[in-house]
């Protein structure tokens, strides 16, 4: 069994559709992981934890957020 010491393998990643204004930065920095509504507001394509490749990609998401819509969540 691996340790998950070090790890955000186990964590999620939401977005506060009241804050979010659709600037689409999350979309550029994870493509994989925010798409966006019909309105251009940001959606988590993910349902489930982050995979482990993409764990980079949201914190960058996240730290880029303009409005600190996108929360990383145990
Ligand atoms: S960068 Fe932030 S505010 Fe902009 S679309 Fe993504 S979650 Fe919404």
């Amino acid at each position: 069994m691996a340790s998950s010491m070090g790890s955000l393998a186990t964590v999620r990643v939401t977005v506060d559709s009241g804050s979010c204004h659709g600037h689409q930065m999350c979309a550029i920095a994870a493509p994989e992981v925010f798409g966006s509504d019909d309105l251009g507001y940001a959606t988590v394509l993910l349902d489930g934890d982050i995979p482990a490749e993409l764990e980079k990609k949201v914190q960058r998401a996240e730290a880029n957020c303009p409005e600190r819509a996108i929360r990383i969540v145990d």
